[in-house]
């Protein structure tokens, strides 16, 4: 591994992966292989979402897109219009309803009996970047409906339904997609190591292939921009690539039969019914996973999945196929500086947090103690204080201090990252629920495609050792 190899751009393992093994790699391509400046993309969605939803006379206007007020990996509550932090069990750590964040016994009221399941429609997880735009305005049409300004609306669940069919509407091809297309380089963030990665991984023997959900006239033109300037004169991202479906419709396309179509004028992105063998080098439009799978004559452990979407990506093409995969995490780069920035911070809290538990242990046996003195059975566990009551009202008093020193870097540790939310990958000192999916789905994880340069297509990934309570440390 090359000495300037940081923290942030290495792949992280859940379970081991021998890159040797793997025969081809299918690649998504939004928030993937091409990554935007999710301010500008997703201010662009919000944008064009609060246009859709000002016809309906809702009054949005004054609506403004604050990128930092939610993170991918937060969960939306349909029953009470909220949207929390969960731990890796489903405790909720921090809810807001609508725009405003609930204090500690508010939010005990409302999900002290609750465990967030994902399987549960009551919630929708934000699996993606590109959910942010929808979550924002979710909580601030929230907002409006406490205020009595929607009409027409039964619950928060039918509102959030009634804002999923605007956003779908805003990604539809039409004024958003043309936006970017006109000025493709104000939403992309070009990465011109990709190009490499991705030759290394054709040259290594693999067979790549591009899986996308995007149409055919927009992923082509975001392709070019993002590959061809950065790829040996004379080629170009078509040559990379065995294989291109488009319109894919993850995740239906890891989980159901669906015809498959040929674009026969790539100009015009004209297609028919394809029936048959893939050709090399094909342009295919929606079709199923078990098709590629008979194209390559490959089985699940060969292929490796590479996408960003938790879900759609992720999550299924393992459970239903068991194909390898690998999320693309951008936000981990600037998750793991802040945590490194905080470093002299949290070994002061881990340090304080040991006296604690110490400090409570001694309580504990003090009042044991007294107990046991007063009733006259048992062996004291610390020799006898002159006066117990004291003893113990000063340990208090002790521990009441230690917590005051506590607060300040507990508070800072769940501000880490983001302001209001924290980490994308722990809740308080627990690991996050968007932690767990990953570790249950990705096999492994990076925060961009081109840190596979680094580790090579050669790689043995080992998964981390986990630990357990009772380690000996
Ligand atoms: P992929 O990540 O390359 O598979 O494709 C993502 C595509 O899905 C892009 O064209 C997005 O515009 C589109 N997309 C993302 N979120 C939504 C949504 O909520 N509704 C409809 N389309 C979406
Ligand atoms: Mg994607």
């Amino acid at each position: 591994m090359p000495a300037d190899f940081p923290l942030r751009r290495r792949l992280f393992g859940n379970r081991t992966l021998n890159l040797r093994r793997i025969r081809a790699v299918g690649y998504d391509m939004d928030y993937t292989l091409v990554h935007y400046r999710t301010e500008e993309w997703e201010g662009r969605a919000y944008h064009h979402a609060r246009r859709l939803l000002a016809r309906r006379n809702w009054p949005v206007e004054d609506l403004e897109f604050d990128p930092a007020r939610v993170i991918r990996g937060l969960t939306i509550d349909l029953e009470l219009g909220n949207l929390v932090k969960p731990t890796r069990f489903g405790y909720v750590i921090r809810a807001a309803h609508g725009t405003r964040f609930l204090d500690f016994e508010e939010q005990r009221a409302a999900y002290a009996g609750v465990v967030v399941d994902l399987g549960d429609p009551r919630f929708v997880f934000l699996n993606t970047l590109f959910t942010l735009s929808e979550a924002t305005l979710y909580g601030q049409l929230v907002d409006l409906l406490d205020a009595g300004r929607l009409s027409g609306l039964m619950s928060y669940a039918d509102l959030y339904r009634v804002l999923r069919a605007t956003v779908d509407e805003a990604h539809l091809p039409g004024t958003l997609k043309e936006e970017i297309l006109a000025d493709p380089l104000r939403f992309l963030e070009p990465d011109a190591e990709i190009a490499t990665a991705l030759l290394d991984q054709r040259y290594a023997g693999k067979r790549l292939m591009l899986i996308t959900n995007s149409d055919w006239g927009y992923a082509r033109r975001l392709m070019e921009i993002a590959l061809d300037p950065s790829l040996p004169q004379g080629t170009s991202w078509r040559d990379l690539f065995d294989l291109v479906i488009v319109g894919a419709d993850k995740p239906g396309f890891f989980t159901e039969p669906r015809p498959l179509h040929r674009i026969v004028d790539e100009e015009q992105g004209l297609m028919r019914p394809h029936h048959g063998d893939l050709e090399p080098g094909g342009v295919y439009f929606g079709g199923c996973a078990p098709l590629v799978e008979e194209h390559l004559g490959l089985s699940g452990d060969e292929i490796l999945y590479v996408g960003d979407h938790l879900y759609a990506d992720v999550s299924v093409s393992k459970a239903v196929l068991r194909w390898r995969t690998a999320l693309i995490l951008r936000e981990l780069e600037t998750e793991i500086d802040d945590l490194e920035a905080f470093r002299p911070s949290e070994d002061a809290l881990k340090a304080l947090m040991a006296e604690k538990e110490d400090a409570e242990r001694r309580l504990a046996r003090a009042r044991l103690d007294r107990q046991r003195a007063r009733h006259g059975y048992g062996a004291p566990l610390a020799p006898p204080p002159a006066d117990a009551d004291a003893e113990i009202a000063s340990m208090q008093e002790a521990l009441v201090a230690l917590d005051d020193r506590i607060a300040p870097l507990a508070r800072a540790a769940g501000e880490v990252h983001n302001p209001w939310w924290g980490p994308l990958m722990r809740s308080g000192y627990d690991k996050s629920l968007f932690a767990r999916q990953v570790e249950r789905y990705a096999d492994v994880y990076t925060s961009r495609v081109s840190n596979f340069l680094y580790e090579t297509p050669y790689a043995f990934l080992r998964a981390a050792r986990s630990t357990l309570p009772h380690d000996p440390c």
